[in-house]
């Protein structure tokens, strides 16, 4: 049975309101989360102090409660309302100052009713994001009593990962970052979308290439993930970062670095072809965990899915982001692209034309019919026209498609159509 709204709707409110940060018991919560989803995640913790390359596995962070009171002990700002009111990595406070002390770790955004989302990881500092109202508010006290009961010690960083094996040795990387507090679509989305992808692809009977989840903080998440599993790059065909899929904006595809990988092709494809409303960007070295993967001395392919990109919607880091924003359909949606990107790989193929010397007579063989003039049936006639003329050995189905301008699925059909018939000699690629 496919992933349904409610079960994804289920997902979502389970994890928004989970405190993630880059260590701590929020990111292990989440994959607790996970695994009553039925994703059978391999837990990792890699205890601080690690070397990852240029970088050390940080202490974790852990917090308690945090909060900015009157003097008479009401809370004017209450880390119990949001978890966003503290700056994610902040060190623990616990004095009492005035306005004019307290107001250079303040943080207010561009929305007024909203808190912006601010963190301070590898920095020894603290801070309140606040909306308008609390700004004024404060300003209005002499003295406030600021608290931040939180904590770094000597612990672990936490991933959790899952594989989905293939019938090659071929592995196709799913990448999604799992460290952000009470944001919905950066990046509850994309942790819904990577969670019911799995489903998605755990129920076919016959998967071609491994499919290898990682449920992971960004940045010191990925490069240690990548430190770790070395030995495992060269067998990556391609990863794929997934984020910020929820919202009703249109897709946009982040191309690999190499610009030119199948991965890319197969984008353009859907694109051009298969009507999915996006806009393609070339690679920059900008952005999320495609970052490390494309770094020189990884060079893992890895192409980014995203709708509106980061800081690209004015909801984006702030608490505007939140459930209303984004909505079940759309991460359906963006899992069924995903899906169907994937099943590029899974079905692409080499025809060769064993009839290659003029055309064969095909309405001998019945695969040309004077009279089948609906759309269907020119649409089907010329694709095999196309398969036939292009069956050289030397372009892939995905190729035909994006020459003809046909979709992948017609062409694939024309091809085992002609198979049938033995025009065509079907070969495997992208092993
Ligand atoms: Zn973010």
């Amino acid at each position: 049975m496919p992933i349904s709204e409610t079960e994804i709707k289920e997902l979502t409110h389970r994890l928004f309101p989970i405190h993630r940060s880059q260590t701590g018991t929020g990111v292990r919560e989440t994959l607790d989360v996970l695994g009553d989803f039925g994703i059978q995640l391999d837990r990792i913790e890699i205890p601080s102090g690690t070397r990852c390359f240029d970088w050390h596995i940080p202490m974790e962070w852990n917090i308690n409660d945090a909060y900015i009171a009157d003097m008479a002990g009401k809370r004017l700002v209450d880390y119990r309302q949001s978890n966003l009111h503290v700056v994610n990595g902040s060190v623990p406070i616990d004095q009492t100052m005035s306005f004019e002390e307290l107001a250079p770790y303040l943080h207010t955004c561009g929305l007024p009713d909203a808190l912006p989302y601010r963190t301070a990881f590898f920095q020894d500092t603290w801070g309140f994001c606040i909306n308008q109202i609390q700004l004024e508010q404060l300003r209005r006290q002499k003295q406030l009593q600021v608290k931040i009961d939180a904590s770094y010690f000597p612990g672990c960083l936490t991933y959790g990962e899952a594989t989905l094996s293939g019938e090659t040795h071929r592995t196709i990387l799913i990448w999604t970052h799992i460290c952000h507090p009470s944001l919905a679509n950066d990046n509850v989305s994309g942790i819904a979308t990577a969670a019911a992808l799995y489903h998605r692809l755990h129920q076919l009977t016959r998967r071609e290439y491994n499919y290898h989840f990682v449920f992971a903080p960004a940045t010191i998440g990925a490069i240690a993930w990548i430190s770790k599993n070395e030995d495992l790059l060269p067998g990556i065909f391609y990863g794929l970062v997934l984020s910020l899929l929820g919202d009703d904006s249109n897709f946009t595809f982040k191309k690999t670095r190499a610009n030119n990988h199948f991965v890319d092709r197969c984008l353009e494809n859907l694109k051009t072809i298969g009507h999915w409303p996006a806009s393609i960007r070339l690679f920059e070295p900008m952005g999320y965990d495609e970052r490390q993967f494309s770094s020189p001395g990884i060079n893992v392919p890895t192409a980014r899915i995203t709708r509106n990109p980061e800081a690209g919607f004015p909801q984006y880091h702030t608490s505007a982001d939140n459930l209303d924003f984004i909505s079940e359909n759309r991460i359906l949606e963006s899992v069924e692209l995903v899906f169907e990107l994937l099943m590029m790989a899974e079905d692409n193929c080499l025809p060769v034309n064993t009839s290659p010397k003029c055309e064969p007579r095909l309405g001998q063989r019945r695969l040309f019919s004077a009279f089948g003039d609906s759309e269907s049936n020119i649409k089907f006639q010329k694709a095999v026209l196309w398969v036939l003329n292009l069956a050289d050995g030397t372009h892939d189905a995905l190729e035909i498609s994006s020459r003809s301008g046909l979709p992948f699925q017609e062409i694939l059909t024309a091809i085992h159509t002609l198979e049938m018939h033995g025009l065509i000699q079907i070969r495997k690629v992208n092993p």
